[in-house]
């Protein structure tokens, strides 16, 4: 099993990995629910000009998973698409090779 805390994922920098939530502000409501459910802590309120918004730090998400999607009342998470990201970090792993 992939352990949620490692830098590396099958070998890969993870920060060099497409794999992040995208936020739709034009749908979010800022109700936090994806801020409670990540249990990696991917999202966070950040308070700009005294407005709450939902931000996301990229590099903390696990790769290929999908689970705050299903949360957000407002359907306003996506992620990339899997078979791309998987040949993204397939050439990655042969770069390396
Ligand atoms: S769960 Fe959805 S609507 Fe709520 S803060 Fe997160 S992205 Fe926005
Ligand atoms: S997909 Fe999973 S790890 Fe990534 S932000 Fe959503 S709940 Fe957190």
């Amino acid at each position: 099993m992939t352990k949620i805390s490692e830098e590396t994922y099958e070998g890969v920098p993870r920060e060099k990995i497409p794999w992040d939530p995208k936020i739709d502000y034009e749908k979010c409501i800022t109700c936090g629910k994806c801020v409670d459910f990540c249990h990696v802590g991917a999202f966070k309120f950040e308070e700009k000009d005294g407005e709450k918004k939902t931000v996301v730090n990229p590099n903390k998400c696990v790769v290929f998973c999908r689970g705050c999607e299903d949360i957000c009342p407002a359907d306003a998470i996506t992620h990339p698409s899997e078979e791309e990201t998987q040949k993204i970090i397939e050439k990655l792993q042969k770069a390396k090779a």
